[in-house]
C-alpha cells in the first residue's frame, strides 16, 4: 500500500489545487492521502466530496507550535475539522500567520525590499501566508534564484524575515488534535536539527503530552536515518506515519508517493483507521 501522510495544496503554501493534488497522488498510484496544509483544513474541506475511486482520503493539518523556543511542527491526521476547539485554534493561528507577515515585510523592507507584503499575499491568495509565499515573491523580483536561496539570504534562521510568532506552545497543539479525535504526528524529526539527545528529550516530552506518532519517514530520506527514528518511535512507545511534505511538483526532496516503507517493527499510524 502507497501511504502518503503529509502534503501541501493552495490552502497553504502548496502549488497545486486541492482538486490537482488528488490527481496527482492518485496518479502516482497513492492509495492514502491525507492533505495536511498549514493551520488549516480548507484543502481537505475543497475534496472531500471529490474522492477518486480506490483511494482513501484522510482529513489533516499541519500545526506550527513551539518546544521552548524552537518551531516545531505536529500534524493531525484522521481529525473531526468541524470540531469547534480545533476550528477557533486554527483561525487564531491563522491570524497569528497575517501579523507576522506584516513583521516580515517590515523586516524585508529594511533589508531593501519594499511592500512585499503586496506580492507575498497575491501569490497565497485565499491560504494563510506563510514564508515560502515571501520566498515565491522573492524570486519573481529576482531578489533570490530560486526557494533555498530566499530562505538562505532572507528567510531562514537568523535572516531578515526569521520573525518570532504567535504560535501555540506544542501541548496545546497536541491537544487540539486530540480533542478533534485525531492522531498528533510530530512532524519531520530531522529537520530541526537537533542532537540525538536533544532530539530524544523532544521526542519523550511529545509522547509525554500525549503525543501519539512520529513521522519516521519524511520524504525521500537515508535508509540509516529511516531505521534510527523508526527506533526513536518505539522507545517512546509512539505510532509511525510517513509523508512526502509534497508542496510542489519537482520539489527536491520528495515525489507523491515515493516514500521508502517504513521499517517492519514499525506500528504504523494508519492500523487503528479499521
Ligand atoms: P512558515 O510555516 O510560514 O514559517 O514557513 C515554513 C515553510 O517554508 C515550510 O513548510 C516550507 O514549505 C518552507 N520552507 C522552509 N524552509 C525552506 C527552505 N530552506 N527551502 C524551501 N522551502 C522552505
Ligand atoms: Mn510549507
Ligand atoms: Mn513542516
Ligand atoms: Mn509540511
Amino acid at each position: 500500500m502507497r501511504v502518503d501522510l503529509h502534503t501541501h495544496s493552495t490552502a497553504s503554501d502548496g502549488a497545486l489545487s486541492p482538486r490537482e493534488l488528488l490527481a496527482q497522488a492518485s496518479a502516482a498510484g497513492v492509495d492514502m492521502l491525507a492533505i495536511t496544509d498549514h493551520d488549516s483544513v480548507a484543502g481537505y474541506q475543497a475534496v472531500v466530496a471529490h474522492q477518486p475511486p480506490g483511494m482513501r482520503l484522510i482529513s489533516g493539518t499541519e500545526i506550527s507550535c513551539y518546544w521552548a523556543s524552537l518551531c516545531v511542527h505536529v500534524v493531525g491526521l484522521g481529525i473531526d475539522v468541524d470540531a469547534p476547539v480545533l476550528v477557533a485554534g486554527l483561525a487564531a493561528q491563522r491570524a497569528a500567520r497575517a501579523e507576522r507577515a506584516v513583521s516580515i515585510a517590515t523586516r524585508l523592507a529594511k533589508a531593501g525590499f519594499a511592500d512585499t507584503l503586496t506580492g507575498a499575499q497575491r501569490i497565497a491568495g485565499d491560504a494563510a501566508i506563510g514564508r515560502l509565499h515571501f520566498a515565491a515573491h522573492l524570486v519573481e523580483v529576482g531578489a533570490a534564484k530560486d526557494y533555498t536561496t530566499a530562505f538562505k539570504k532572507y528567510l531562514g534562521t537568523g535572516k531578515p524575515g526569521d520573525v518570532k510568532s504567535a504560535w501555540i506552545d506544542m501541548p496545546e497543539a497536541i491537544d487540539w488534535i486530540t480533542q478533534a479525535g485525531g492522531a498528533a504526528v510530530l512532524a519531520h524529526p530531522a529537520k530541526y536539527k537537533l542532537t540525538q539527545r536533544k532530539l530524544e528529550q523532544l521526542v519523550r516530552d511529545f509522547a509525554a503530552a500525549g503525543g501519539h506518532a512520529l513521522e519516521v519517514v519524511s520524504g525521500a530520506q537515508a535508509p540509516g536515518l529511516t531505521d534510527r527514528l523508526g527506533r526513536l518511535a518505539a522507545r517512546h512507545g509512539l505510532r509511525a506515519s510517513s509523508g512526502s511534505d509534497f508542496h510542489h511538483p519537482g520539489q527536491p526532496w520528495a515525489a507523491l508517493g515515493t516514500q521508502p516503507p517504513l521499517p517492519a517493527s514499525c506500528q504504523p499510524v494508519w492500523q487503528d483507521w479499521g
